[in-house]
Protein backbone atom coordinates (compact mmCIF):
# COMPACT_ATOMS: atom_id res chain seq x y z
CA UNK A 1 0.00 0.00 0.00
CA UNK A 2 1.17 3.24 -0.50
CA UNK A 3 -0.48 6.38 1.51
CA UNK A 4 -1.98 9.42 -0.88
CA UNK A 5 -1.02 12.43 0.08
CA UNK A 6 -3.64 14.61 -1.45
CA UNK A 7 -6.39 12.12 0.04
CA UNK A 8 -5.10 10.40 2.88
CA UNK A 9 -6.49 7.07 1.52
CA UNK A 10 -4.03 3.89 1.13
CA UNK A 11 -3.60 3.08 -2.17
CA UNK A 12 -3.12 -0.09 -3.99
CA UNK A 13 0.39 -0.36 -5.65
CA UNK A 14 1.12 -3.18 -7.96
CA UNK A 15 2.89 -4.03 -10.81
CA UNK A 16 3.52 -6.48 -13.47
CA UNK A 17 6.27 -8.69 -14.79
CA UNK A 18 6.90 -11.39 -17.82
CA UNK A 19 8.38 -14.43 -18.20
CA UNK A 20 11.91 -14.38 -20.08
CA UNK A 21 11.90 -15.73 -23.43
CA UNK A 22 14.70 -18.41 -22.59
CA UNK A 23 14.54 -20.59 -19.91
CA UNK A 24 17.75 -20.09 -18.57
CA UNK A 25 17.00 -16.26 -18.02
CA UNK A 26 14.29 -17.35 -15.28
CA UNK A 27 16.82 -16.31 -12.85
CA UNK A 28 17.17 -12.64 -14.07
CA UNK A 29 13.45 -12.34 -13.33
CA UNK A 30 14.20 -13.66 -9.91
CA UNK A 31 16.45 -11.17 -9.65
CA UNK A 32 14.51 -8.22 -10.88
CA UNK A 33 11.76 -9.39 -8.28
CA UNK A 34 14.46 -9.65 -5.66
CA UNK A 35 14.73 -5.93 -5.69
CA UNK A 36 11.25 -4.87 -6.14
CA UNK A 37 10.47 -7.33 -2.94
CA UNK A 38 11.74 -4.54 -0.89
CA UNK A 39 8.82 -1.67 -2.26
CA UNK A 40 6.44 -4.29 -0.49
CA UNK A 41 4.14 -4.19 -3.22
CA UNK A 42 0.16 -5.16 -2.36
CA UNK A 43 0.58 -7.91 -5.40
CA UNK A 44 3.04 -8.77 -8.38
CA UNK A 45 1.09 -10.32 -11.73
CA UNK A 46 2.79 -12.71 -14.23
CA UNK A 47 1.74 -12.70 -17.38
CA UNK A 48 0.81 -15.64 -19.54
CA UNK A 49 2.08 -16.33 -23.10
CA UNK A 50 -0.41 -16.73 -26.00
CA UNK A 51 -2.12 -19.54 -25.93
CA UNK A 52 -0.64 -20.53 -22.62
CA UNK A 53 3.09 -21.12 -24.46
CA UNK A 54 4.73 -20.85 -21.31
CA UNK A 55 2.24 -21.45 -18.51
CA UNK A 56 4.58 -23.78 -16.15
CA UNK A 57 6.93 -19.76 -16.27
CA UNK A 58 4.03 -18.12 -14.85
CA UNK A 59 3.19 -20.65 -12.43
CA UNK A 60 7.08 -20.74 -11.21
CA UNK A 61 7.58 -17.22 -11.50
CA UNK A 62 4.26 -16.41 -9.37
CA UNK A 63 5.38 -18.96 -7.10
CA UNK A 64 8.34 -17.31 -6.31
CA UNK A 65 6.34 -14.29 -5.69
CA UNK A 66 4.10 -15.97 -3.21
CA UNK A 67 6.41 -18.23 -1.32
CA UNK A 68 10.30 -16.97 -1.46
CA UNK A 69 9.00 -12.71 -1.96
CA UNK A 70 6.61 -13.26 0.19
CA UNK A 71 3.74 -10.99 -1.64
CA UNK A 72 0.86 -11.82 -3.14
CA UNK A 73 1.00 -13.21 -6.69
CA UNK A 74 -1.38 -12.76 -8.87
CA UNK A 75 -1.38 -14.97 -12.01
CA UNK A 76 -2.90 -14.33 -15.40
CA UNK A 77 -4.42 -16.95 -17.75
CA UNK A 78 -5.85 -17.19 -21.03
CA UNK A 79 -9.04 -19.05 -22.56
CA UNK A 80 -7.03 -19.05 -25.36
CA UNK A 81 -5.56 -22.88 -25.86
CA UNK A 82 -7.38 -23.83 -22.54
CA UNK A 83 -9.31 -26.61 -22.92
CA UNK A 84 -11.77 -28.03 -19.43
CA UNK A 85 -8.91 -30.65 -18.83
CA UNK A 86 -6.07 -28.14 -19.09
CA UNK A 87 -7.52 -25.78 -16.96
CA UNK A 88 -8.05 -27.96 -14.20
CA UNK A 89 -4.70 -29.14 -14.56
CA UNK A 90 -3.38 -25.61 -14.51
CA UNK A 91 -5.73 -24.15 -11.10
CA UNK A 92 -4.45 -27.07 -9.49
CA UNK A 93 -0.73 -26.38 -9.89
CA UNK A 94 -1.14 -22.87 -8.68
CA UNK A 95 -3.03 -23.97 -5.78
CA UNK A 96 -0.80 -26.48 -4.77
CA UNK A 97 2.12 -23.61 -5.06
CA UNK A 98 -0.60 -21.54 -2.54
CA UNK A 99 -1.24 -19.04 -5.70
CA UNK A 100 -5.33 -17.87 -4.98
CA UNK A 101 -5.17 -14.86 -7.52
CA UNK A 102 -5.66 -15.22 -11.05
CA UNK A 103 -6.07 -12.53 -13.99
CA UNK A 104 -8.58 -14.32 -16.25
CA UNK A 105 -8.04 -13.34 -19.67
CA UNK A 106 -9.28 -14.66 -23.09
CA UNK A 107 -5.91 -13.24 -24.79
CA UNK A 108 -5.21 -13.21 -28.63
CA UNK A 109 -4.98 -15.63 -31.65
CA UNK A 110 -0.85 -16.41 -30.78
CA UNK A 111 1.02 -16.89 -34.12
CA UNK A 112 1.28 -20.50 -34.63
CA UNK A 113 -2.80 -20.66 -34.25
CA UNK A 114 -4.97 -20.94 -37.46
CA UNK A 115 -7.86 -18.73 -37.74
CA UNK A 116 -10.02 -21.94 -37.55
CA UNK A 117 -8.53 -23.09 -34.77
CA UNK A 118 -8.76 -19.94 -32.77
CA UNK A 119 -12.57 -19.80 -33.48
CA UNK A 120 -13.18 -22.92 -32.28
CA UNK A 121 -11.91 -22.75 -28.68
CA UNK A 122 -13.42 -24.13 -26.16
CA UNK A 123 -13.74 -21.22 -23.85
CA UNK A 124 -14.83 -18.07 -26.23
CA UNK A 125 -14.37 -14.96 -23.79
CA UNK A 126 -12.90 -14.31 -20.39
CA UNK A 127 -16.36 -14.52 -18.92
CA UNK A 128 -16.53 -18.15 -19.93
CA UNK A 129 -12.87 -18.73 -18.13
CA UNK A 130 -14.22 -16.89 -15.71
CA UNK A 131 -17.05 -19.55 -14.77
CA UNK A 132 -14.54 -22.37 -15.30
CA UNK A 133 -12.24 -21.02 -12.05
CA UNK A 134 -15.25 -19.84 -10.13
CA UNK A 135 -17.02 -23.98 -10.73
CA UNK A 136 -13.31 -25.00 -9.45
CA UNK A 137 -13.75 -22.74 -6.54
CA UNK A 138 -11.14 -21.10 -4.28
CA UNK A 139 -9.30 -18.14 -6.48
CA UNK A 140 -9.81 -14.65 -6.19
CA UNK A 141 -10.49 -13.43 -10.16
CA UNK A 142 -9.06 -10.27 -11.52
CA UNK A 143 -10.29 -9.28 -15.33
CA UNK A 144 -9.09 -6.77 -17.89
CA UNK A 145 -10.55 -3.26 -18.82
CA UNK A 146 -9.58 -1.36 -21.78
CA UNK A 147 -10.84 2.79 -20.84
CA UNK A 148 -10.61 3.05 -24.67
CA UNK A 149 -12.31 0.12 -25.73
CA UNK A 150 -10.99 -3.02 -26.47
CA UNK A 151 -9.66 -2.82 -30.11
CA UNK A 152 -12.09 -5.57 -31.64
CA UNK A 153 -15.39 -4.01 -29.69
CA UNK A 154 -17.34 -1.56 -31.62
CA UNK A 155 -17.79 1.44 -29.53
CA UNK A 156 -17.08 1.36 -25.53
CA UNK A 157 -20.74 0.88 -24.54
CA UNK A 158 -20.81 -2.69 -26.13
CA UNK A 159 -17.62 -3.47 -24.39
CA UNK A 160 -18.76 -2.14 -21.37
CA UNK A 161 -21.76 -4.66 -21.58
CA UNK A 162 -18.62 -7.35 -21.47
CA UNK A 163 -17.00 -6.10 -18.89
CA UNK A 164 -20.39 -5.74 -16.69
CA UNK A 165 -20.91 -9.65 -17.07
CA UNK A 166 -17.56 -10.38 -16.03
CA UNK A 167 -18.06 -8.39 -13.28
CA UNK A 168 -21.29 -9.70 -12.40
CA UNK A 169 -19.65 -13.30 -12.45
CA UNK A 170 -17.53 -12.24 -9.38
CA UNK A 171 -14.68 -10.59 -10.13
CA UNK A 172 -13.02 -8.51 -7.49
CA UNK A 173 -10.81 -6.71 -9.50
CA UNK A 174 -9.96 -5.11 -13.42
CA UNK A 175 -6.86 -4.02 -14.02
CA UNK A 176 -7.02 -1.27 -16.85
CA UNK A 177 -5.31 -1.94 -20.22
CA UNK A 178 -2.23 1.10 -20.21
CA UNK A 179 -3.45 4.27 -20.74
CA UNK A 180 -1.34 7.60 -21.40
CA UNK A 181 -4.44 10.14 -21.52
CA UNK A 182 -5.57 10.30 -18.00
CA UNK A 183 -8.76 12.18 -19.13
CA UNK A 184 -9.81 8.93 -20.64
CA UNK A 185 -9.15 7.32 -17.08
CA UNK A 186 -11.50 9.42 -15.45
CA UNK A 187 -14.49 9.14 -18.05
CA UNK A 188 -14.07 5.35 -17.74
CA UNK A 189 -14.07 5.35 -14.41
CA UNK A 190 -17.55 7.93 -14.46
CA UNK A 191 -18.95 5.16 -16.89
CA UNK A 192 -18.23 1.99 -14.82
CA UNK A 193 -19.49 3.84 -11.15
CA UNK A 194 -22.53 4.84 -13.40
CA UNK A 195 -23.55 0.87 -14.23
CA UNK A 196 -22.84 -0.23 -10.71
CA UNK A 197 -19.36 -2.03 -10.88
CA UNK A 198 -18.25 -2.63 -7.77
CA UNK A 199 -14.88 -4.51 -8.38
CA UNK A 200 -12.13 -2.41 -7.41
CA UNK A 201 -10.23 -0.56 -10.66
CA UNK A 202 -6.63 -0.70 -10.64
CA UNK A 203 -5.11 2.08 -13.27
CA UNK A 204 -2.38 0.37 -15.40
CA UNK A 205 0.82 3.31 -16.19
CA UNK A 206 3.18 1.58 -18.20
CA UNK A 207 6.70 3.92 -18.37
CA UNK A 208 7.61 4.50 -21.83
CA UNK A 209 11.89 4.48 -21.42
CA UNK A 210 12.63 3.69 -24.69
CA UNK A 211 11.64 5.08 -28.41
CA UNK A 212 10.44 1.96 -29.92
CA UNK A 213 8.20 0.83 -27.28
CA UNK A 214 5.72 2.29 -28.85
CA UNK A 215 5.87 0.67 -31.80
CA UNK A 216 4.64 -2.54 -30.57
CA UNK A 217 2.77 -3.41 -27.39
CA UNK A 218 1.71 0.28 -27.62
CA UNK A 219 0.62 0.22 -30.60
CA UNK A 220 -1.22 -3.31 -30.52
CA UNK A 221 -3.09 -2.39 -27.05
CA UNK A 222 -4.82 0.43 -29.09
CA UNK A 223 -4.10 2.93 -26.01
CA UNK A 224 -3.57 6.74 -27.83
CA UNK A 225 -0.59 8.60 -27.84
CA UNK A 226 -0.90 12.27 -26.64
CA UNK A 227 1.01 15.19 -27.99
CA UNK A 228 2.80 15.81 -25.07
CA UNK A 229 4.22 12.21 -24.88
CA UNK A 230 5.04 12.08 -28.85
CA UNK A 231 6.68 15.26 -28.18
CA UNK A 232 9.01 13.33 -25.96
CA UNK A 233 9.84 10.45 -27.78
CA UNK A 234 10.78 12.71 -30.76
CA UNK A 235 12.89 14.68 -28.56
CA UNK A 236 14.91 12.03 -27.39
CA UNK A 237 14.98 10.03 -30.28
CA UNK A 238 18.54 10.01 -30.38
CA UNK A 239 19.04 9.87 -26.86
CA UNK A 240 18.35 6.88 -24.81
CA UNK A 241 19.55 8.29 -21.15
CA UNK A 242 17.16 11.11 -21.92
CA UNK A 243 13.98 9.19 -22.74
CA UNK A 244 14.70 6.61 -20.13
CA UNK A 245 14.16 9.92 -17.89
CA UNK A 246 11.58 12.03 -19.53
CA UNK A 247 9.33 8.66 -20.11
CA UNK A 248 9.71 7.90 -16.35
CA UNK A 249 8.89 11.33 -15.43
CA UNK A 250 5.50 11.01 -17.74
CA UNK A 251 4.74 8.01 -15.82
CA UNK A 252 5.23 9.93 -12.19
CA UNK A 253 2.96 13.27 -13.32
CA UNK A 254 0.22 10.91 -14.35
CA UNK A 255 0.22 8.82 -11.47
CA UNK A 256 0.66 12.06 -9.43
CA UNK A 257 -2.54 13.04 -11.70
CA UNK A 258 -4.33 9.32 -10.54
CA UNK A 259 -4.03 10.24 -6.64
CA UNK A 260 -4.62 13.63 -6.79
CA UNK A 261 -8.32 12.09 -8.28
CA UNK A 262 -8.31 9.68 -5.76
CA UNK A 263 -7.55 6.43 -7.46
CA UNK A 264 -7.36 4.06 -5.27
CA UNK A 265 -5.20 1.52 -7.44
CA UNK A 266 -1.97 1.84 -9.55
CA UNK A 267 -0.76 -0.79 -11.31
CA UNK A 268 3.16 -0.46 -12.97
CA UNK A 269 3.71 -2.34 -16.01
CA UNK A 270 7.60 -3.04 -15.25
CA UNK A 271 8.66 -4.36 -18.14
CA UNK A 272 10.58 -6.39 -15.84
CA UNK A 273 12.81 -2.67 -14.95
CA UNK A 274 13.22 -3.13 -11.36
CA UNK A 275 14.97 0.34 -12.13
CA UNK A 276 12.15 1.92 -13.17
CA UNK A 277 9.40 0.80 -11.06
CA UNK A 278 11.54 2.33 -7.97
CA UNK A 279 12.13 5.26 -9.31
CA UNK A 280 8.52 5.97 -9.54
CA UNK A 281 7.29 4.24 -6.18
CA UNK A 282 9.91 6.60 -4.27
CA UNK A 283 8.43 9.35 -6.87
CA UNK A 284 4.88 8.75 -5.30
CA UNK A 285 5.19 7.05 -2.26
CA UNK A 286 4.52 8.68 1.32
P1 LIG B 1 -12.76 -10.47 -23.16
O1 LIG B 1 -13.24 -9.85 -21.92
O2 LIG B 1 -13.27 -11.84 -23.49
O3 LIG B 1 -13.15 -9.47 -24.36
C1 LIG B 1 -12.60 -9.65 -25.66
C2 LIG B 1 -13.51 -8.95 -26.68
O4 LIG B 1 -14.72 -9.69 -26.83
C3 LIG B 1 -13.94 -7.55 -26.29
O5 LIG B 1 -14.07 -6.81 -27.47
C4 LIG B 1 -15.29 -7.76 -25.62
O6 LIG B 1 -16.12 -6.60 -25.67
C5 LIG B 1 -15.85 -8.91 -26.44
N1 LIG B 1 -16.72 -9.81 -25.68
C6 LIG B 1 -16.56 -10.23 -24.39
N2 LIG B 1 -17.54 -11.10 -24.06
C7 LIG B 1 -18.32 -11.24 -25.15
C8 LIG B 1 -19.49 -12.02 -25.44
N3 LIG B 1 -20.06 -12.80 -24.52
N4 LIG B 1 -20.04 -11.93 -26.69
C9 LIG B 1 -19.48 -11.13 -27.64
N5 LIG B 1 -18.37 -10.35 -27.41
C10 LIG B 1 -17.79 -10.42 -26.18
N6 LIG B 1 -2.77 -11.43 -23.08
C11 LIG B 1 -2.03 -12.55 -22.94
O7 LIG B 1 -1.95 -13.37 -23.86
N7 LIG B 1 -1.34 -12.81 -21.76
C12 LIG B 1 -1.38 -11.97 -20.71
O8 LIG B 1 -0.77 -12.23 -19.68
C13 LIG B 1 -2.16 -10.76 -20.83
N8 LIG B 1 -2.26 -9.90 -19.79
C14 LIG B 1 -3.07 -8.80 -19.90
C15 LIG B 1 -3.22 -7.95 -18.79
C16 LIG B 1 -4.04 -6.82 -18.88
C17 LIG B 1 -4.21 -5.94 -17.67
C18 LIG B 1 -4.71 -6.52 -20.10
C19 LIG B 1 -5.58 -5.29 -20.21
C20 LIG B 1 -4.57 -7.36 -21.20
C21 LIG B 1 -3.76 -8.50 -21.12
N9 LIG B 1 -3.61 -9.39 -22.18
C22 LIG B 1 -2.85 -10.52 -22.05
C23 LIG B 1 -4.25 -9.10 -23.49
C24 LIG B 1 -5.66 -9.72 -23.61
O9 LIG B 1 -5.56 -11.12 -23.65
C25 LIG B 1 -6.27 -9.18 -24.89
O10 LIG B 1 -6.52 -7.80 -24.76
C26 LIG B 1 -7.48 -9.92 -25.41
O11 LIG B 1 -7.72 -9.46 -26.75
C27 LIG B 1 -8.76 -9.68 -24.64
O12 LIG B 1 -8.77 -10.27 -23.43
P2 LIG B 1 -9.98 -9.98 -22.39
O13 LIG B 1 -9.78 -10.86 -21.26
O14 LIG B 1 -10.14 -8.54 -22.17
O15 LIG B 1 -11.20 -10.52 -23.30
Amino acid sequence: MIHNRYTGEEVCFSCEVFPPKRDDDIYEIFQTLDAIEDLKPDYISVTYGAGGSNSKKTAKISSYIQNVCDVEALAHMTAVGMTKDTLKERLEELQKKAVRRILALRGDRPRTMTEEEFEQREFRYASDLIRGIKDFGDFRIAAACYPEKHPESPDLEADLKYLKEKCDLGVEELITQMFFDNEKFYRFRERIDEMGIKAELHAGIMPITKVNQLGTSVSLSGSSVPTELSNLIAKYSEDPAGMRQAGIEYAIRQVDDLLRHGITGIHIYTMNKADVTREIYNAVAH
